[in-house]
């Protein structure tokens, strides 16, 4: 797929191997991690703890073009950006146009950035369009238009923070790294701490007890790590979990505590409707179809409350996902 396809990208469902050792239990090596404000209550060996998970993620995996063997790291950043925080469905069609148009980091790193403004489209937050841009000129210029597999240097560059480092690693290199997403937190916080939902920000108490309870094994951590990603995903879901499907039913501890409802603070929803981000995203969508400068007027005509719209401008320029060109022009940053 892209010249720099080095090592087969996501580890390939698998079962467990190399489990820590004899008797280990989730209890004991959280415990061992000494997470005083986390309350592990799975009694469950580690090793039978994993290989659960990993049989249940060979049989279950989504077939996704991110976790072929050929997917090159570059393909599996990619993805990476996009699934933050926008679902597979609305990430595949336009994942698959972006290889397309820019299988390598330098494909992308040739073209303005407003053009990866524009191809990223309807995803939502497009900063991470500017961001992945950044980094595709960064790994060009300073990485020779490698992927680096470092955790460390992933993380040096541009719009690359902590869960994208770890997760690039270790799904694109198979190292052994926490790779704490919503859908991680989610599944240990239910399955090992017995709460419904965690913490609204990740606690180090979280990476305490994900530390504790990821595989020894570099290929096995990496299979795990998308396992448990997975199993958040299709099962283990925000509202509406199917425990009746979970390999984990008999030893959650939410489950076992008889699921208790969530007591902290108030969840932050999701509305969309009438919001700035709304008119951001229309102000947006006028300059992607554009191809060219647009005149204030044709702005204007998308959102009828001139101050909020004017705000949604002004914080679009700020973030330099639009261009002001001369008075009342704006373009796609070039
Ligand atoms: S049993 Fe239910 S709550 Fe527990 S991990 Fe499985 S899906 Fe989540």
């Amino acid at each position: 797929m892209a010249a720099n396809t080095v090592t087969p990208a996501l580890p390939a469902p698998a079962p467990a191997t190399a489990p820590p050792g004899p008797g280990a239990s989730v209890a004991a090596s959280v415990a061992a991690a000494a997470p005083a404000d986390a309350t592990p209550k799975l009694g469950l060996p580690l090793r039978v703890l994993h290989a659960t998970v990993l049989d249940w993620y060979a049989a279950n995996a989504r077939d996704l073009p991110w976790r072929t063997p050929d997917a090159s790291p570059w393909a599996v950043m990619v993805s990476e950006f996009m699934l933050q925080q926008t679902p597979v469905k609305r990430v595949l069609p336009v994942w698959e146009t972006w290889m397309e148009r820019w299988p390598t980091p330098a494909d992308l790193a040739a073209e303005a950035p407003g053009e990866a403004v524009r191809m990223w489209g309807r995803l939502g937050y497009p900063r991470r369009a500017l961001r992945l841009h950044g980094a595709a000129v960064a790994i060009t210029e300073k990485h020779g238009g490698e992927v680096p597999d470092d955790h460390a240097v992933l993380l040096s560059l541009p719009g690359v923070g902590e869960y994208t480092a770890a997760a690039v690693a270790s799904f694109a290199f198979g190292r052994r790294h926490v790779v704490l997403d919503t859908n991680v937190r989610r599944v240990f916080a239910r399955a090992v701490t017995g709460a419904e939902y965690p913490a609204q920000a990740t606690t180090a108490a979280e990476r305490r007890t994900a530390t504790a309870l990821l595989p020894a094994a570099e290929r096995t951590a990496a299979t795990w790590a998308v396992a448990v990603m997975e199993l958040g995903a299709l099962v283990c879901t925000a509202r509406g979990p199917e425990c009746g499907d979970c390999p984990l039913f008999t030893s959650c501890a939410w489950q076992r505590a008889g699921r208790p409802p969530y007591e902290g603070p108030a969840r932050r929803g999701q509305t969309y409707e009438g919001t700035d981000r709304q008119v951001r995203g229309k102000l947006l969508a006028v300059l992607r179809e554009a191809h060219d400068e647009v005149p204030q007027a044709r702005l204007d005509a998308v959102w009828p409350d001139a101050v909020q719209r004017a705000r949604a401008l002004d914080g679009l320029v700020a973030d330099g996902l639009v261009e002001p060109v001369e008075q009342g022009v704006y373009r796609l940053p070039r």
